[in-house]
């Protein structure tokens, strides 16, 4: 039986930004989207508030596309407004699924908008959709607010914080009400969420990288279990969650957040630097040149290089016309994109030793088809080099990975991942060498201090929804992780 709570997909991955007391508020919002655009290319959204009423815009497409015009930004006025840019996997994106979600609720209209995933949606869905909801979309993020126009708490801060302590999994959300902007992160602080200023408003985003494009300051980072309430007061923090240990997540380090961006106070692209230099202290090859696979290898080649002293070339050419390879729904689809994608620049690579340097792997797609072409130009050995941990795990916090058994390293051993994807070496940074990048001594193994469930399948929040029978063999192990 098909229902929408059989809706298993969803996985998302998104940027959000939420603006209060700026009379561009809907203009600025868009600016700092286009900067998220590498969080989400599927659809994007903004609602803004002119004091009276709520406007709204969504689409399919890329922000440049959805919000370039005067009229469109002309129809969404008002001092605050808040939106989201999204990507899901499916492919099936329908409109009402596209954020910010909106409702008028009982204390005024209420939109919200959510980067990360809700891992126990679809069992609050049920139970609400048994006392009488009626859901609009098939989003995990809608459960919050249907728990919230059930709640018998007072006010609106106090429903919010109440349906949020019924959900478990990650969120960064920003919300928008007839009187305030609000920004809250998970009691572990998952997904990103940053504070900035400018003149007399003040912003709440993913990433800083989003604040830099309006000219915005950088506050601070909102921390984990944090609510801010942006309104013509100022700033307000609330501490509204019980405290734990935060469990940022390392891949945004590693791949997902741009290397432009500040967070958790700490530069992106150093970062990635750090873990480069430490892969090639863990894996030292003989070569003669270091080529990164753009662009999400280039700061930990550099790294790498530099660690080395092997000269670091742009070996590959990447086509900036062409989007992320994940978006193509189809395998046979997926091959072409990397060949449209990427082509070796044989003169820096005819008759040399390459080390190969990229942030990941997952399916194993994109490296097969570089080193083939790497050979194809000419080089004498091949050395790939990860600077990420095998990718083992499926997220189910927010990034969009496929399932367990695509993953190449769930498949395969170091080794046998070597032989696939036709290497002379392969190494992946080891965990520890990954958390000493990040400036610890190593990985607490009693409470790691960054959500690192992809590489290491310990998800330190429950995934209830997973728990059943249906899902994949990895999940039976994790009530008692939650
Ligand atoms: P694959 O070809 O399936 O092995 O994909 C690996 C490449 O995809 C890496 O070079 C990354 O830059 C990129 N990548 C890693 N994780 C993701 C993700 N969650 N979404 C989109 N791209 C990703």
């Amino acid at each position: 039986m098909t229902t929408p709570f059989d809706d298993d997909k969803l996985h998302e991955e998104c940027g959000v930004f939420g603006i209060y007391g700026d009379d561009d508020a809907a203009a600025r919002a868009a600016l700092g989207l286009h900067a998220l655009q590498h969080r989400g290319q599927e659809a994007a959204g903004l609602v803004s508030f002119d004091g009276e009423q709520f406007h709204a815009h969504r689409d399919q497409g890329l922000v440049g596309d959805i919000f370039s015009s005067e009229e469109v930004i002309g129809r969404l006025p008002g001092h605050a407004a808040i939106g989201h840019v999204r990507y899901s996997t499916t492919g099936d994106t329908i409109m009402r699924n596209v954020q910010p979600l909106f409702a008028e609720l009982n204390f005024g209209g209420f939109a919200l908008a959510h980067n990360g995933n809700l891992t126990n949606a679809r069992g609050l869905r049920r139970e609400l959709v048994q006392r009488g909801s009626l859901f609009q979309s098939t989003t995990d993020t809608e459960v919050i607010i249907h728990l919230m126009a059930t709640s018998d708490a007072g006010g609106l801060l106090d429903r919010m914080v109440a349906a949020l302590l019924r959900t478990e999994g990650a969120y960064s959300l920003v919300a928008l009400t007839d009187s305030c902007v609000i920004g809250v992160r998970d009691p572990l602080g998952v997904r990103p969420l940053v504070l900035g200023r400018l003149g007399g408003s003040h912003i709440v985003t993913s990433e800083s990288c989003a604040l830099d494009i309006i000219g915005a300051d950088f506050v601070r980072d909102v921390e984990a279990g944090e609510m801010v309430v942006l309104d013509a007061s100022g700033v307000h923090s609330l501490r509204p969650f019980p405290s734990v240990q935060r469990r940022f997540c390392i891949f945004e380090y590693i791949y997902f957040a741009r290397p432009d961006s500040l967070v958790e106070g700490e530069s992106v692209y150093k970062a990635r630097k750090r873990i480069g230099a430490e892969l090639s202290r863990e894996s030292h090859v003989d070569a003669d040149v270091v080529i990164p696979v753009p662009d999400s290898g280039v700061p930990a080649a550099i790294g790498y290089s530099e660690q080395s002293g092997i000269p670091f070339e742009v070996g590959i050419v990447r086509n900036h016309y062409v989007g992320r390879t994940f978006i193509e729904p189809a395998q046979q689809i997926r091959h072409l994109g990397v060949k449209l994608k990427h082509n070796a620049n044989r003169s820096m690579i005819e008759g040399k030793r390459v080390v190969l340097v990229d942030d990941s792997i997952v399916r194993g797609t994109t490296s097969t088809k570089i080193v083939e072409m790497v050979r194809a130009a000419g080089a004498t050995e091949v050395h790939m080099r990860i600077a990420a941990p095998p990718t083992a795990h499926s997220c189910f916090y927010g990034i969009d990975t496929p399932q367990r058994e695509e993953l190449l390293a769930s498949a395969l051993d170091v080794d046998g991942m070597a032989r696939h994807i036709d290497v002379d070496s392969l190494a992946f940074i080891s965990l520890d060498g990954l958390y000493r990048a990040m400036g610890e001594d190593g990985r607490n193994a009693e409470l790691p201090q960054y959500c690192d469930a992809c590489f290491t399948g310990e998800y330190p929040i429950r995934l209830s929804d997973f728990e059943d029978s249906d899902a994949p063999a990895q999940l039976s192990l994790l009530a008692e992780l939650a």
